[in-house]
């Protein structure tokens, strides 16, 4: 049986995946990258009867972090992550709302940044960061081994790869971070996007046109 459960709630007009991931034993849970409509979120949580502890969050952009602000208020839980790198992001998500007509979003300050090579509990998950830089500079993936899985934000997609022509973004530091860091997680390690399907580290390694 799978220690791990959860729901994918697409936010925004960007069509972003929140994850809201519990751990099956406790019914402690995490929402990753609430970016807005948080009282979709809300619903969602209250429907799946899980508490949650902690708002994760992969990296900067609006449409993955516009609506932690409202929601930490909301559940008075801490927010973690993303690497400090990102902080510049973070502070411009007012801004950044106004640019795409966005309302509602508020700017964030974490409680935490995190670093390569930290972990964060919930429940009986473990979840690892890496560090993966080049989408943003600050963007990190929480991967949970024990039951494969990882959280990638907007680091790589089934079939393409994050976009890297936003401030701080670099191309050849994401190529890096994929194979340096996610694709050492072994072929049967399932992947959360930010956008888009669900995939595995082994279908990206032998399809995806950017790894090939
Ligand atoms: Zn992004
Ligand atoms: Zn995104």
């Amino acid at each position: 049986m799978s220690k791990a459960a959860g729901a994918i709630i697409p936010v925004t007009a960007f069509e972003q995946n929140c994850a809201l991931i519990w751990c099956a034993a406790t019914k402690r849970a995490v929402v990753i990258d609430p970016g807005g409509d948080v009282d979709r979120l809300l619903q969602a949580i209250e429907k799946s009867g899980v508490t949650v502890e902690k708002i994760l969050i992969t990296h900067g952009h609006i449409d993955h972090a516009g609506g932690a602000a409202e929601l930490k208020e909301k559940l008075g839980v801490p927010v973690e992550g993303p690497h400090r790198a990102d902080q510049f992001l973070l502070e411009n998500l007012v801004d950044s709302a106004a640019s795409f007509g966005l309302t509602g979003v508020r700017n964030l300050v974490p409680d935490r940044w995190c670093e390569e090579g930290e972990q964060i509990r919930v429940g009986e998950l473990t979840f690892d960061i890496l560090h993966c830089p080049g989408h943003s500079p600050g963007s990190v993936v929480y991967v949970n081994r024990e039951q494969r899985f990882a959280l990638v934000g907007d680091v790589l997609f089934r079939g393409s790869i994050g976009r890297t022509d936003l401030p701080g973004g670099d191309h050849q530091t994401l190529l890096r971070s994929i194979a340096d860091k996610l694709l050492p997680l072994g072929d049967e390690m399932a992947i959360l996007s930010g956008h888009g399907p669900a995939s595995t580290i082994g279908t990206e390694r032998t399809s995806n046109p950017f790894l090939v």
